[in-house]
């Protein structure tokens, strides 16, 4: 016997019944943000190693224990499966030199990324981002634009329940400032650290804010505040950015030890999270990153920018009850069955005059009874059966057969087939319109997804 083979652990396979309901978010989601001026980006799904070290931090969950990094076996270079879209897109943007020539630019991406986390649900090792970055800004009114046009998305996916977090970061010097006090306020407790913040004491104190271990907690709850050691721009820049939330109307709470994951924040950083999705929470992070260019090798300038995982959002969206309502099945207009060789070929001329005038139709493949075939029609959801045997083919007709409504069957010629059948759908569909509700409506045999 030959052993079947499974994904990789960690990694899923998106079915139909799925995929036609991402396809609809990423529907929904491409409006949004074209509604917001923001061009689409494609990059590739392997860099070389070497640009997430220099964009993430060498300490940092992600590039410590996190990448599929690997040798490519052919030329020995080091090479990555990307973790996360903004290094890959700011290194696009760099190589291209697409604000240079372009101005400030509004980028967005979507696609699969790659970590090698313990799988648990809203976990995984393939996860799927949309990233969306604002390359060239350095005012407070991006930072807030972003926040805002992630509460418009909510409301458009019909999800109620997120709530968002807000922090400022400061600068870089601000950071350094708070570091030193943060190390000095954590080295006078070394004893009560864990393994992983004793590693990080020195190279990365700020994510030990960050830990989920609950031992930790009521340390770093009383630990030096990175808020009180910003200075007065970066004060003035958050203050904008919280005014111009609160005249958008959205509610917010101010986070101290919202530090991210990532090295190359600064200023405002946010998150949106939702208590629906047990530990696996966040929904969608981001903020400002104003050194990343600069530490890529491009001309320094600042930028903005934030990720959704596409896993925890289409679960909750599922959850509200409200994907269901958006998806929209493919139902045919016609299902043509067939019987005989001549009835095969004039089918599948019937089936593409059709197509030609922008009609779906699903041409039964694989054979059969005339019985079994019909049986096929009805279950496709669509509106009319075409039936071509060998009398159809002897007059070059084709018998159309109204599916939802008892109508007779009746035979047309060829030519005049895109007429009735447009005829024939439009009869249907008025008859459904003044029917009370309930009535035998498209595509009923489906059911919900
Ligand atoms: P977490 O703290 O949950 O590990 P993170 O800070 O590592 O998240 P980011 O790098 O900010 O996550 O990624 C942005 C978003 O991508 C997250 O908020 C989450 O929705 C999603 N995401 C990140 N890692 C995964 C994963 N392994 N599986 C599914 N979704 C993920
Ligand atoms: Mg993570």
């Amino acid at each position: 016997m030959i052993q079947t083979l499974q994904a990789v652990r960690g990694m899923s396979d998106i079915l139909p019944d799925e995929a036609e309901i991402w396809e609809n978010f990423e529907d929904i989601v491409r409006d949004w943000l074209k509604g917001y001026g923001y061009r689409p980006i494609r990059m590739p799904i392997v860099e070389p190693e070497a640009l997430f070290h220099r964009a993430i931090g060498e300490v940092t969950d992600i590039v410590e224990k996190e990448m599929y990094a690997f040798e490519d076996a052919l030329n020995g270079e080091r090479l990555a499966l990307r973790p996360e879209g903004t290094a890959g897109c700011v290194r696009a943007a760099i190589q291209h030199s697409l604000v240079a020539s372009g101005g400030p630019q509004r980028l967005y991406y979507q696609g699969p990324m790659f970590r090698h986390e313990r799988p648990q649900k809203g976990r995984y090792r393939q996860f799927h981002q949309i990233g969306v970055e604002a390359l060239g800004f350095a005012g407070p009114d991006i930072d807030a634009e972003l926040i805002i046009m992630c509460a418009r998305l909510w409301g458009q996916l019909g999800l109620t329940d997120l709530s968002l977090e807000l922090n400022s970061l400061g600068s870089v010097e601000e950071r350094a400032d708070h570091r030193t006090a943060l190390i000095a306020y954590l080295e006078s407790r070394r004893d009560k650290l864990d393994e992983d913040a004793q590693r990080r004491l020195h190279s990365n104190p700020l994510r030990i804010l960050d830990t989920k271990n609950p031992a930790m907690q009521e340390i770093v709850e009383a630990a030096p505040k990175l808020f009180d050691h910003l200075g007065e721009e970066s004060r003035a820049h958050f203050e904008t950015v919280q005014a111009l939330l609160t005249d958008a109307g959205i509610a917010f709470r101010i986070n101290h030890r919202l530090v991210r994951g990532l090295d190359y924040y600064n200023r405002t950083v946010f998150e949106w999270v939702s208590d629906q999705l047990g530990a696996q929470g966040t929904v969608c992070a981001g903020g400002r990153y104003d050194a990343l260019v600069g530490q890529l090798g491009g001309k320094p300038m600042p930028a903005a920018g934030f990720a959704m995982g596409l896993e925890r959002l289409i679960a909750l969206w599922r959850e509200s009850g409200e994907a269901e309502y958006a998806v929209e099945r493919p139902i045919p207009d016609a299902y043509m069955v067939h019987q005989g060789e001549g009835a095969q070929r004039l089918a599948f001329r019937a089936a593409e005059a059709l197509r030609d005038v922008g009609f779906d139709v699903l041409l039964h493949c694989g054979g059969g009874s005339f019985k079994s075939q019909m049986k096929k029609a009805d279950a496709s959801g669509a509106l009319l059966a075409l039936v071509v045997g060998e009398d159809e083919v002897a007059a070059d007709e084709i018998g159309i057969k109204p599916l939802r409504d008892g109508g007779e069957q009746h035979r047309v010629s060829f030519q005049a087939l895109p007429e009735a059948v447009a005829g024939a759908i439009y009869g249907i569909e008025a008859q459904q319109d003044d029917e009370p509700q309930g009535g035998n409506g498209q595509g009923a045999e489906n059911g919900g997804v």
